[in-house]
């Protein structure tokens, strides 16, 4: 069948060199996905040499005059579509990135990066700061380099956080918080006065049979998805979901043995990245416009899913039979007693375990943080006492150790400075994608509660977001789709009313 989307002849030349890089990055996916799923743990420094390679590799392929003139030429071509017009602006951008930065300081980068991935792992398992504190400051003051080449025109941190999220800035963050902090403070404050508040449910001590448990996400994914032939799950230390392309979209949960809400969750939430990129439309395949490049785009469909559906009182009923056929020792907990424990809202240490309400807390501690360090009015030496601070401040609750504290996100390690953000900002979208969404189809309960339910919501979320990839920016989809342009007043409603009917 030939392509409808991409059309005109020039776009076709440019994306048949592309098609070089496409391959690289397909391969080096495949060597991170191995590399945090099944590769000995002896392979990290042979695996992070050839991936350093491949990134240079990538930068050549990219500065290639050929490449770049056939891109250049395109820019004047005034009768585009708007996903050819797309594949340019994603291009131009990656264009401007690698132009900007030296080769030498992008090796140095994924260099100093592997290795405080290792070296901060083995700080957490110790809880230990000052050994990981050498390689943040080298992080940091990478990072400050970063923004300077990049350019920003109000405040360094700018230049980071457009690197997740295109054109967004500190200001927009500040006032997005701003925003939603004393409604979530108030919000918080209620719920701990209410008599149902308490601080434990009995099922986070529950212990569970890791085997079963696998059964049943498997069952989970039959249940969502309806099949395994171009998705698959397997098992790591962090959660996470990547595309190689056509037909090939993998996720990972965990397991713990016990609470077994986090896998769970996990495998909900990194489902509904993978839907994203399953029903990017056809046409868009071996584009750098296939999937979602938008980070807040792609967690608002993640949450989307973890939280709409999975904690639903309707989904949970549909699940309920697989759940306790595959861990018989779940019996005695009815789905009312299921849906309890996992909205259950209490001030906690771990993001990734924080519950819908006190999440964003996390998110705004980690933002500020990251913005003074890129300033310069905090140093790394310093983090430690002001996140017990923050945690302090906003949560009522301080961490004992710098496992549970400052150590706990494998982010900074990595060099994704800026990345947080995305995070509260995709949540809030999400719950404008369910008001989008209801506003045509009825409340996403009523759906759920019926058979065909799911495959409704999925059909919308393909027709308004997922066929489109990254053809349009975060403003420029939320504008199209959701109607308006970005609020997080729908997110502050749907949580004032659902943990009102939780916790009268
Ligand atoms: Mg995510």
């Amino acid at each position: 069948m030939p392509n409808t989307r991409i059309v005109h002849p020039q776009l076709i030349r440019i994306l048949d060199h592309y098609k070089t890089i496409w391959s690289l990055n397909h391969f080096s996916a495949l060597g991170y996905w191995d590399l945090e799923t099944y590769m000995p743990q002896e392979g990290i420094e042979a695996r992070s040499e050839a991936l350093a390679k491949i990134a240079s590799l990538s930068q050549k392929l990219f500065l290639d005059k050929e490449f770049m003139a056939l891109i250049k030429e395109a820019i004047i071509i005034t009768n585009l579509n708007d996903y050819e017009r797309a594949v340019l602006r994603l291009l131009l951008r990656s264009l401007k990135f690698y132009e900007r930065l030296p080769s030498e300081f992008i090796e140095a980068l994924v260099r100093t990066t592997s290795e405080a991935t290792t070296v901060w792992r083995k700080a957490k398992q110790e809880s230990n700061f000052p050994l990981f504190q050498p390689y943040l400051e080298k992080i940091v003051s990478l990072s400050r380099k970063k923004a300077d080449y990049l350019g920003y025109n109000d405040h360094p941190y700018d230049a980071l956080l457009d690197e997740y999220e295109e054109g967004l800035t500190t200001k927009d963050v500040e006032r997005y918080f701003a925003s939603i902090k004393e409604p979530l403070i108030r919000l918080l404050k209620r719920i701990k006065s209410s008599q149902h508040y308490k601080e434990q449910h009995e099922l986070e001590n529950v212990e569970y049979n890791k085997e079963d448990m696998r059964q049943f996400m498997d069952k989970l994914l039959l249940m969502l998805h309806g099949g395994f032939s171009h998705l698959r799950l397997d098992i790591s230390a962090h959660p996470f979901s990547t595309s190689l392309g056509k037909g090939d979209t993998r996720i990972t949960t965990r397991y713990e043995g016990k609470d077994f809400g986090r896998s769970y969750g996990s495998t909900i939430h990194e489902y509904g990245h993978a839907l994203y990129e399953i029903q990017s439309h056809e046409d868009l395949h071996y584009t750098p416009i296939s999937g979602g490049s938008s980070l807040v785009i792609h967690e608002s469909q993640s949450r989307f899913w973890e939280n709409f559906v999975g904690r639903s009182r309707e989904f949970l009923q549909q699940m309920y039979l697989e759940l306790i056929a595959t861990n018989p020792s779940l019996k005695k907990y009815a789905p009312e007693e299921l849906h309890r424990y996992l909205n259950l809202v209490k001030p906690s240490l771990i993001r990734t375990e924080a519950d819908e309400v006190t999440y964003h807390f996390h998110v705004m501690i980690r933002f500020e943080i990251e913005k003074a360090l890129l300033e310069g009015s905090l140093e790394v030496a310093q983090i430690p006492d002001v996140w017990r601070q923050k945690y302090h401040d906003y949560l009522g609750i301080e961490p004992t150790d710098d496992a549970t504290g400052v150590l706990q996100d494998v982010h900074w390690s990595q060099g994704s400075i800026g990345y947080f953000p995305t995070y509260s900002l995709g949540t809030a979208l999400s719950a404008m994608w369910k008001h989008a969404l209801e506003r045509q189809l009825g409340p996403i309960t009523a759906l759920l509660a019926q058979p065909e339910g799911i495959k409704q919501i999925q059909a919308w979320l393909k027709e308004h977001i997922h066929q489109f990839g990254s053809t349009y920016t975060f403003a420029q989809l939320v504008k199209k789709s959701a109607g308006e342009d970005f609020t997080p007043v729908y997110l502050l409603s749907y949580l004032e009313n659902k943990y009102a009917t939780l916790y009268p």
